[in-house]
């Protein structure tokens, strides 16, 4: 068919069939009656077809190509042979499966197909990488299984063949009437199709399906909610052409998932490749077909609009298709095609780069020294890496010995670390900066003309590679030739120095940790040019890591996420990782100064160079500390107990209670973890963190209701009566028994649920209790104490009460093993009766120091104030979420320990558990590290650095915003 009859056809408005003669040809051609619904189409009519039992769709185009729907057909049966789930056309009663039906002036093809179950993904607002895979994974599948397929309906003019987009293009561009984005249409179209040029000679040629995309492919979630293929549909588009048209059309419909980011689409050409794997010629064809492709699309819908301007489905598509234009133009070809190389784990084979002279002709290696920039190097501490210019100045004073000092290629720098920020940070440095004496005269390390660009570089276009320099003292002129070794000018202090294999891309000084394959590839080292050993380490593989730590650390002891960032730094309440990218740490109620704080370095590295001993030992700071921990505590403690974590806490104060007591009973409460030792576990019986915790109780230990005011048995604010009767019907069982209680031991927040208070005057209700029958009432502040709440010190302030033990750990130390229990003189001597205590490091002179130190900071600091001030805005921005996002259930908490509970239905409070799961993952894609909690681990557990910021506040809610409404769509 010629071409332009294809372009008349490609602007012919839909067929017009109403719901009611469609229903009447369905009956009396098929024999089947249903509901008919309107489905959108660019050019034919498509209907659902629903019945009581079955759905169908029934398709209506103009009778122009009947060997084409043969094809189709016929192509369905030949995928349905391999495997691949797409639909089957339904024989009428006559037994065809394409009818023809003539309806006034229309002539037109009917056809029903089976109806495949489940939804496109084109409306998703994000589809992650791994669904991103899978679409190139199916495109790799559906070529493979086509290689054989043979139809002489293949062989027809279609206009989403890349081999007419030239020649289609000329016809539709007119349509675009803004000159400027015609403009721009036409340029990317003529260096696109100049590039498929050079390789077309070579590119395989098979029946493609050719619109295997986000719309075209029927998805189901799993129990997960993650969803999962279930077919391929519309098969208009078949024809015989390039076998990677198939997946650039792919590659182009996914674009606009990426969030702007042409790179996201990789993953499915690297899904492609490994299921039929592509040759170099297509390797290189694939990013130019793309912009092709989107290029035909943004016209051919101008052009189809301006036919039929009331077509709404084709009006929603030209935004999302000059997206879709926009991001495949959006990085320079050259980059592209180097990052589809790499994501299939080849690189471009290079060219030419013999005969280099040294740009420095008297410089050798040894006289020069590489500044150590990268996330580890011992230059950065306490922050410093934050100040404007420091990589410069660490430079420059690792040249004050000869004169000479370089940065390092390929290094990814802390320097350029950014915080708070989805954006991941461009760290890697494509580039060396190079100290060099005043008035060092540099060569041209090979022929060629000068040019000198709006960056104010200078550079060195040779046959190929360019040399880009900034700082360089350069006499002559743009456009002037110069021989290998011909003078090339003088530095002054530092210089920049670049190579990039393309003379059109003016690549950047640095990139992200997922560009930087594909922009060294193009910017290769200047080592050679240099004459210096220049070349930063790479960092080391976190996969690999991992799997050292699997084979030698024991299982039990498990790691967040199935595939961590290697952390080996942290900035107050930010973490970093080897690539210098930040992640807002959510979780750390541990390093409540934030990590890497100078007082704690300062503070351990003094002690231990004093004296680090035990606690039998006489010396000052096991006294002062015991004091300031006493001051901090309600009147009336005048004892206290050094050790080295919450468990042993924990267990120290249940041997209290049962020394004090003399019972042995505990009552302690249901969903609550107190710690991993023998006794503290038996007290434990969080499901989250021990799945057989209700059923391996032993004898002693007496779970009562957790005291869950929002989803527990007794809800509300006059829930109290309730739970206090539940501890009463405890209690009672064991007086009947006759047995002595030892004592109660509850976090007085109810941490495991995310910082829930307990109901109003429950403690008091429940210690009055425990006291009468002699027991010991036990705070585990673990979490929640030391100011973390932000209107209390202690936890148990909330409820009015005073326990008689208290129990603290965690953020005590900073980090560093320290632990407490805090009680009174008789319960402390009790345990006297059966020997001494004695903890080898509890106590220590160094865990002491760091103990004072960490009191003293959170002053200093105002970290009390902070845990109020932001606490209580982050508080207020959660509950914002609570009126835009149905998933929110609610928001627990004060201060810095919070929890956002998400649930599917606000009446039946049915966990949203795999939604907080798909929450937190996407959150570390985001850069924040999240994790659920409670024994449905449906509720995000807030717990940050007592550092927060407002500013990260503002940043966390906003992504959980964000990806909120991703999940709900
Ligand atoms: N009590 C509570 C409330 C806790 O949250 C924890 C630790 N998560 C512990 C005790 C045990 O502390 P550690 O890990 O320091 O032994």
């Amino acid at each position: 068919m010629p071409l332009d009859t294809l372009v008349h056809r490609a602007s012919r408005p839909n067929p017009v069939v109403s719901i009611e003669q469609a229903q009447a040809l369905l009956l009396e051609h098929y024999g089947l009656q249903g509901q008919l619904h309107s489905l959108g189409s660019q050019q034919d009519l498509n209907f659902r077809v629903e019945s009581a039992q079955h759905r169908w769709v029934l398709k209506f185009c103009h009778d122009d190509a009947p060997q084409a729907l043969a094809a189709q057909h016929a192509a369905m049966r030949h995928l349905a042979g391999h495997g691949l789930a797409v639909p089957q056309a339904l024989a009428a009663l006559d037994g065809r499966d394409t009818l023809a039906v003539h309806l006034g002036q229309q002539r037109l093809q009917m056809r029903v197909l089976s109806y495949l179950d489940g939804q496109p993904l084109t409306r998703l607002k994000h589809l992650g990488p791994v669904a991103v895979a899978r679409i190139g994974q199916l495109c790799g599948e559906v070529d493979r299984a086509l290689l054989d397929f043979q139809h002489p309906g293949l062989a027809r003019t279609l206009q989403w063949d890349p081999r007419h987009a030239h020649k289609l293009l000329d016809h539709l561009l007119p349509a675009l009437d803004d000159p400027g984005q015609r403009g721009r249409v036409v340029e990317m179209a003529f260096q696109a199709q100049r590039r498929v040029g050079a390789v077309s000679a070579n590119l395989p040629l098979q029946a493609v399906h050719l619109d295997i995309t986000d719309d075209n492919s029927v998805w189901q979630r799993d129990a997960d909610l993650r969803w999962q293929l279930a077919g391929l549909i519309d098969f208009g588009d078949l024809v015989h052409t390039w076998r990677v048209a198939d997946l650039a059309a792919t590659c182009a419909a996914l674009l606009h998932h990426g969030h702007g980011d042409p790179f996201a689409v990789l993953p499915a050409v690297a899904a492609y490749h490994r299921v039929n794997p592509l040759e170099e010629s297509e390797l290189r064809a694939l990013w130019p077909l793309v912009v092709l492709r989107a290029a035909v699309l943004v016209s051919s819908s101008a052009r189809q609009l301006s036919v039929a301007p009331d077509n709404d489905y084709i009006r929603a598509n030209v935004e999302h298709e000059w997206e879709i234009f926009d991001i495949a133009t959006a990085e320079p070809f050259e980059l592209m095609e180097a990052a589809i190389f790499s994501s299939v784990g080849q690189s471009i084979p290079e060219s030419g780069g013999d005969g280099i002279l040294p740009l420095f002709a008297h410089v050798t290696h040894s006289t020069v020294c590489r500044v150590d920039l990268s996330v580890l190097s011992e230059h950065f501490a306490d922050g410093n890496w934050e100040q404007a210019n420091i990589d410069e100045r660490l430079l420059s004073d690792a040249a004050a010995g000869s004169g000479w000092a370089c940065t390092g290629y390929g290094e990814y720098r802390l320097s350029r670390t950014r915080i708070d920020t989805c954006a991941a940070s461009a760290t890697c440095a494509l580039h060396v900066q190079v100290q060099a004496p005043p008035g060092t005269k540099l060569q041209a390390p090979w022929a060629g003309t000068l040019k000198r660009l709006a960056d104010a570089s200078v550079v060195l276009e040779g046959a190929s590679l360019s040399l880009h320099l900034w700082g360089l003292d350069c006499p002559s002129p743009a456009g002037t030739v110069l021989a290998a070794g011909a003078p090339l000018g003088k530095v002054d202090g530092s210089l920049l120095v670049q190579l990039c294999r393309s003379p059109d891309v003016s690549p950047p000084l640095f990139c992200t940790p997922a560009r930087a394959a594909a922009w060294q590839s193009l910017c290769p080292s200047p080592a050679r040019v240099l004459g210096m050993d220049c070349d930063a380490p790479l960092p080391p593989d976190a996969g690999l890591l991992l799997q050292r730590r699997d084979a030698s650390f024991a299982r039990s002891q498990k790691h967040y996420y199935q595939a961590p960032p290697q952390i080996e730094r942290g900035w107050r309440n930010h973490l970093i990782d080897m690539h210098g990218q930040s992640y807002l740490d959510m979780l750390n109620n541990v390093a409540v100064l934030g990590h890497g704080h100078p007082r704690m370095a300062q503070v351990a590295a003094r002690q231990w160079s004093l004296l680090n001993t035990n606690s039998r030992f006489h010396y000052a700071a096991i006294a002062e500390f015991s004091e300031r921990l006493l001051a901090l505590a309600p009147p009336g403690f005048d004892r206290v107990f050094l050790v080295n974590s919450g468990t042993e806490a924990n267990d120290l104060a249940i041997r209290l209670a049962w020394a004090a007591s003399g019972g042995r009973d505990m009552l302690s409460m249901l969903e609550a973890y107190h710690g991993w030792s023998v006794a503290t576990d038996a007290i434990s019986t969080s499901i989250a963190d021990n799945p057989q915790a209700l059923s391996t109780r032993p004898d002693w230990v007496h779970p009562v209701m957790a005291a869950n005011s929002y989803r527990g048995t007794f809800r509300g604010p006059d829930c109290t009566a309730g739970y206090v009767r539940s501890v009463d019907d405890t209690l009672r069982q064991l007086d009947e028994q006759g047995r002595q209680l030892a004592g109660f031991i509850c976090e007085p927040v109810y941490g495991n649920a995310g910082g829930i208070a307990l109901p109003e005057g429950y403690l008091q209700q429940v210690y009055d209790r425990v006291r009468a029958r002699g027991g010991l009432c036990i705070a585990d502040e673990v979490q929640v104490g030391y100011g973390r709440l932000g209107e209390y010190f202690w936890g148990f302030e909330q409820q009015g009460v005073v326990p008689d033990i208290i129990t603290m750990a965690k953020g005590m130390g900073n980090g560093h093993p320290l632990g407490a229990v805090i009680t009174r003189r008789e319960v402390a001597e009790a345990l006297e009766a059966e020997g001494y205590f004695f903890s080898s490091s509890g106590g220590s002179p160094v865990s002491c120091r760091i103990g004072l130190a960490v009191l003293d900071v959170m002053a200093e600091e105002g970290l009390w104030e902070n845990a109020k001030v932001v606490g209580g805005h982050f508080k207020a921005r959660l509950q914002g979420l609570l009126d835009q996002h149905p998933l929110v259930g609610a928001v627990h908490g004060s201060g810095f320990y919070l929890g956002l509970e998400l649930v599917r239905d606000r009446h039946s409070l049915a966990p949203a558990t795999q939604e907080t799961a798909l929450l937190c993952e996407r959150l570390r894609e985001l850069g924040i590290f999240m994790q659920p909690t409670g024994d449905h681990l449906n509720i995000l557990k807030i717990k940050p650095p007592m550092v927060t910021t407002r500013q990260s506040v503002d940043f966390f809610v906003d992504c959980v915003a964000q990806v909120l409404d991703e999940i709900q769509g």
